[in-house]
C-alpha cells in the first residue's frame, strides 16, 4: 500500500463531502499523514498550514498533547455507553460545566453528533414546545438571508444558501427568510450598528403578521459562516431577543461555527448580553477532535415535556448522543479554555494578525476586509467564476489550507498559531493573490 496513490485510491472509493468529483480530474487530492500544532504533514513530504481550522474545527491544533491525554484516558475506563437508561461521568461533568459557563440559565443539555443533527433538534424542540402548550399552529420557522445550518432537511430547510439548497428544494419544507444584518449590504454612509436595527425592522415586520404561525427564528450570532463570513452587530440580536419575547417566539442561536471563542468571546451571545432560548453547539466543542454537538435550553422549554405521558417526551434519539470519548475531549478543551486563559490570549493574537494583514486590506484586489475575533475575512475583486478552487490551488503552493467561499478568502486558525506563523499565512496569502 504505497501512500504515493493514496489520492487516487481516495478518489475511487470516497464519495468526497461538498465536492463535484469530477474537478479532481485536475484538482490535486492532498493525503495527510499526520498533524501537529497548525500544520497537516501530506504523504507528499510538504506541510500545510491549517488556516480554516478544518472547516473551522480545531481550536488548539493538531496532536494537543492536553487533549490526547485526555481521550486516551476516557478510552482506557470507558468509550461509549447509550445515554438512554444510563449514563456516564464525562457527560454529566460537562453538562454541569457547560450549564455553569451559562450561570445557569440553560441548564439542560441535548446531546448529538454533529451540527445538523443539533439544528434538527432544536427545530423540533421549539414547535414540540408550542404544541404542547397547545399552540400546534406555531409550526414555521424564520431565519436569516444567507443563513447556513447545516445540510439535513430540517436544516437546509431554514438555511439560506443557494448551491446547497436549490437542488432539494421540493424536498423542504417552506421556510422565510428576512433581511440579513451582514453590513456589507448596509447603504453608503450607515453604520454597521444603523443597518442592525434596520434588519430587525423587518424581523419585527414579518413577526407582527406571522408570529401565530412561528415557532421559532433561527439565527447565526454575529457570523454568517458559510455564505461567506458575514459579519454583523451585535445591536441585532439584542433586539432580536426583545422582538422574540414580544411575539412569542423562540429563539435559537447556532453557535455551532462561532461558538468557542471564534468571535472574541467565549459564545457570540455574550456580546450582545442576551441568553437564547436554544443554544446549538457543535464543532469547536471536542476542539474539533471528535463529532459531538449539544443543543442546551432552559428550565421553561425542559418542563414543557416533563409530564407522565411519554408522548409529551422529547422522544428523539441520536445513536453516539454524548459518546463518553467525545464528553472526555469536550472536557480538555473546557480545562485548556481556563488554564491557558485562551481568550485573553486570542486578544492580542487577533490585534498581531489585524496588524500583519495590514497589506492585505489594502491590496488593491481586496475588498471588504474584516474581522471578529478569530475570524478574517475578504473579497477579491474577481470575475472568475473558478476563482475558489484557483487560489485554492494557489494556496497550496505556499504550503496554507485555504478554501474560499466563492470569492471570499477567509481565515480561521487555529488558537495555537504563533507570531511568525501569521506571518507565514499573511505573506503566503499575499503570493496566493498575485499567482492564482
Ligand atoms: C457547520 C455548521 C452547521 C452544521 O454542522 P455539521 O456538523 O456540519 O452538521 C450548522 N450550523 C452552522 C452555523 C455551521 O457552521
Amino acid at each position: 500500500m504505497s501512500d504515493k496513490y493514496l489520492p487516487e485510491r481516495s478518489l475511487k472509493a470516497v464519495w468526497h463531502p461538498c465536492t463535484q468529483m469530477k474537478q479532481h480530474e485536475a484538482l490535486p487530492l492532498i493525503g495527510i499523514a499526520r498533524g501537529e500544532r497548525v500544520w497537516l504533514y501530506g504523504h507528499d513530504g510538504k506541510r500545510y498550514l491549517d488556516a480554516i481550522g478544518s472547516w473551522w474545527v480545531n481550536l488548539f491544533g493538531h496532536a494537543n498533547p492536553r487533549i490526547n491525554a485526555a481521550i486516551r484516558d476516557q478510552l482506557d475506563r470507558l468509550e461509549h455507553v447509550m445515554l438512554a437508561g444510563f449514563t456516564h461521568e464525562p457527560v454529566v461533568e460537562l453538562s454541569e460545566r457547560l450549564a455553569k459557563l451559562m450561570s445557569g440559565r440553560l441548564g439542560h443539555c441535548f446531546y448529538s453528533s454533529d451540527g445538523a443533527s443539533a439544528v434538527e433538534i432544536a427545530l423540533k424542540m421549539s414547535f414540540h414546545y408550542w404544541h404542547n402548550h397547545g399552540h400546534p399552529k406555531k409550526n414555521r420557522f424564520v431565519s436569516l438571508r444567507n443563513g447556513y445550518h447545516g445540510e439535513t432537511l430540517g436544516a437546509l430547510s431554514v438555511t439560506d444558501v443557494a448551491l446547497f439548497r436549490d437542488a432539494y428544494s421540493p424536498l423542504l419544507r417552506d421556510s422565510r427568510h428576512v433581511a440579513t444584518p451582514d453590513w456589507r449590504y448596509a447603504a453608503e454612509g450607515e453604520s454597521a450598528r444603523d443597518y442592525a436595527v434596520r434588519a430587525a425592522d423587518a424581523l419585527e415586520t414579518h413577526l407582527a403578521q406571522y408570529h401565530a404561525e412561528t415557532a421559532a427564528l433561527i439565527v447565526e450570532p454575529l457570523v454568517q459562516g458559510a455564505a461567506g463570513m458575514g459579519m454583523y452587530h451585535p445591536a441585532y440580536l439584542k433586539r432580536a431577543r426583545t422582538i422574540c419575547d414580544d411575539y412569542q417566539v423562540h429563539l435559537i442561536a447556532d453557535e455551532i461555527a462561532v461558538g468557542f471563542g471564534r468571535t472574541g468571546t467565549l459564545f457570540a451571545c455574550e456580546q450582545a448580553d442576551i441568553v437564547a432560548d436554544l443554544l446549538c453547539l457543535g464543532k469547536g466543542l471536542t476542539a474539533g477532535y471528535l463529532p459531538l454537538s449539544v443543543v442546551m435550553t432552559t428550565d421553561r422549554v425542559y418542563q414543557a415535556f416533563y409530564h407522565d405521558s411519554v408522548a409529551q417526551g422529547f422522544l428523539h434519539s441520536h445513536t453516539h448522543a454524548g459518546n463518553a470519548l467525545a464528553c472526555g475531549a469536550a472536557l480538555a478543551t473546557l480545562d485548556i479554555f481556563e488554564q491557558d486563559k485562551i481568550i485573553d490570549a486570542n486578544r492580542a493574537k487577533a490585534r498581531y494578525l489585524n496588524h500583519a494583514a495590514g497589506p492585505i486590506s489594502s491590496h488593491p484586489k481586496v475588498k471588504n476586509f474584516r474581522n471578529c475575533g478569530m475570524i478574517w475575512a475578504f473579497e477579491v475583486d474577481t470575475s472568475d467564476r473558478a476563482f475558489a478552487a484557483k487560489f485554492f490551488e494557489a494556496a497550496l503552493k505556499q504550503e496554507l489550507s485555504l478554501r474560499p467561499l466563492g470569492n471570499t478568502v477567509y481565515f480561521m486558525p487555529p488558537y495555537v498559531i504563533d507570531e511568525q506563523e501569521m506571518d507565514w499565512l499573511v505573506e503566503g496569502t499575499l503570493r496566493a493573490m498575485d499567482t492564482y
